[in-house]
């Protein structure tokens, strides 16, 4: 691009600057910048030779290994779109996804072929690990292996096709150019000064925002990017020690299980080369962020966003030691406004509408209508507030709010405070119908082993606590709570009573 900066760039100007660098380490080994270039430019003319051309798009469906970056970079390096399909998704939903979006191709790791096994034979699909050798399989090196090369490479880069969590329904195909331009990375440097060289671990998925955004930073610093293909706390620290890993990048289910490593365990380990946990995607919760700092030191960072916006705000480990649960401020060129229906900015403490502005905004859905604009501003589709500091807090989705008796609540502060009780490992809350009042809260409660806890604690630490409309009428009890693939709970599929209760 015209900056000189996009994961293809990225990767090129590493080839160009340092090419021996390490860039990226999976299970399977390692590839210096300049073997990622080369292998991806590679790819890119032997992707030309099969028929793809610009403005294509395949889908890709895989972990996170090096195969499915060097897959990204040279679709981008041709011009070809890349939907980033969820690997926590159904079958029958990929391939329904596979055929909305036309997909010329896609492009898989052996371990999720199954996934689409029943996909036509007119989609044509290509693995992206070394699986064990097949006739009927072309892997990504097969591809590589018989690549033309006097291949010219295009100057137009392809767009990403990021899918959102589908915590409201169905996710959305959200369109995102491979990077907006420097702003991106300068805004991020200005609230988390982080260095060229860092060591990056990324196990929240490449295929969502999160991680992506995490291998996007990566270039542009001319990281090391170390891969895992799931999340293990113990193996994250492992890799942390093994590798001097520098900066984690990680979603709020992930913060919960280093949490959950026995404070020995920790100590056995060097885990000094660590100064990055960056906490990304969905609410961490107070209490969390508080034992987290304790047990890590001041290395933890929260950033809010979504597919759309990008990153919106970011807290770092000294706005959470002053105020655990907020979201932070926007980086350098982010604008966050908070507004009421009105679309004008309400006083300092008011809740209202979340509107953000920056470099990095989304360039639309595939398949549904943009969100509302204010002012160049983009609705979040969030609630919250600003402090006289300046630092935003979410309070919940705006399809979240629940009206119980005329009262506006919102099921955050709820799971906050119930989140102290030593009893709860996980809770969350919604609104469900209620005759008499319109709506009513529940409560979903993961107990810790062999924790005594009843419905009428739970409502009893509430009453004590919060207005008495925040008190969840209906406690149920679960073994754990259903969550999607981005690790967000899936608050949709919560009915009380209906699975198990006390
Ligand atoms: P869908 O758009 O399909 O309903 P989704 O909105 O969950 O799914 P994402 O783009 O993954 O898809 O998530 C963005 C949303 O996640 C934000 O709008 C916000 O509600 C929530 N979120 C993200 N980061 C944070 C954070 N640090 N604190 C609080 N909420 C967050």
């Amino acid at each position: 691009s015209k900056w000189g900066f996009n994961l293809a760039g990225g990767y090129a100007a590493g080839a160009a600057y340092e090419p021996d660098r390490l860039a990226l380490i999976d299970a399977g080994g390692h590839r210096t910048f300049a073997e990622v270039d080369a292998r991806s430019t590679a790819l890119a003319a032997a992707m030309h030779s099969i028929g793809l051309r610009k403005g294509d798009a395949i889908g890709l469906l895989a972990r996170n290994h090096s195969g499915m970056v060097e897959t990204m970079v040279a679709a981008g390096k041709l011009g070809v779109d890349v939907a980033l399909l969820n690997a926590g998704l159904s079958g029958r939903r990929i391939e329904e996804i596979v055929q909305r979006h036309r997909l010329s191709a896609v492009f898989v790791d052996g371990a999720l072929e199954t996934l689409i096994r029943y996909l036509h034979n007119e989609v044509p699909r290509y693995t992206t690990d070394d699986c064990p050798p097949s006739p009927d399989r072309t892997t990504i090196d097969d591809l590589i292996a018989q690549a033309p090369d006097d291949f010219p490479v295009p100057a137009h880069p392809g767009r990403l096709i990021v899918l959102t969590s589908g915590t409201s329904g169905s996710p959305k195909g959200a369109r995102r150019p491979h990077a907006k331009g420097f702003g991106t990375i300068a805004a991020l440097l200005s609230r988390i000064p982080l260095r060229v060289e860092e060591v990056m671990l990324i196990p929240a998925p490449l295929f969502h925002t999160w991680g992506l955004a995490g291998l996007q930073l990566s270039t542009a610093l001319r990281a090391t990017v170390v891969l895992t293909d799931g999340f293990d706390a113990m193996d994250c620290l492992r890799a942390v020690a093994q590798h001097r890993i520098t900066t984690v990048i990680v979603v709020p289910t992930m913060v919960e299980r280093l949490l959950e490593v026995p404070d020995e365990v920790r100590a056995s380990l060097d885990l000094s080369s660590l100064r990055f946990v960056v906490s990304c995607g969905a609410p961490l919760a107070g209490a969390t962020v508080l034992r987290f700092l304790d047990s890590y030191g001041d290395v933890l960072y929260n950033v809010y966003g979504s597919t759309e916006v990008s990153w919106a705000s970011v807290a770092t480990p000294d706005d959470l030691r002053a105020s655990p649960t907020t979201a932070g401020r926007p980086p350098l060129g982010t604008r966050v406004a908070v507004l009421g229906p009105d679309l004008r900015p309400v006083p300092v403490g008011s809740t209202g509408h979340i509107f953000v502005a920056n470099h990095m905004l989304f360039d639309g859905y595939v398949n549904s209508a943009p969100p509302e604009e204010a002012d160049g501003m983009l609705d979040t589709g969030d609630l919250g507030y600003l402090d006289a500091a300046g630092r935003l807090f979410v309070v919940g989705r705006d399809d979240e709010m629940i009206i119980s008796g005329g009262e506006n609540v919102f099921p955050r502060p709820v799971e906050e405070a119930l989140a102290h009780l030593p009893q709860i490992s996980e809770v969350a809350v919604v609104g469900v119908p209620d005759r008499e009042f319109g709506q009513r809260l529940a409560a979903f409660v993961v107990k810790r082993e062999g924790a005594g806890l009843d419905s009428d604690m739970v409502r009893t630490y509430i009453r004590n606590r919060l207005s008495r409309f925040s008190v969840p009428r209906d406690v149920t009890f679960l073994p754990a709570l259903p969550r999607g693939e981005t690790g967000k709970i899936l608050k949709r599929v919560l009915v009380p009573g209906s699975v198990l209760s006390e």
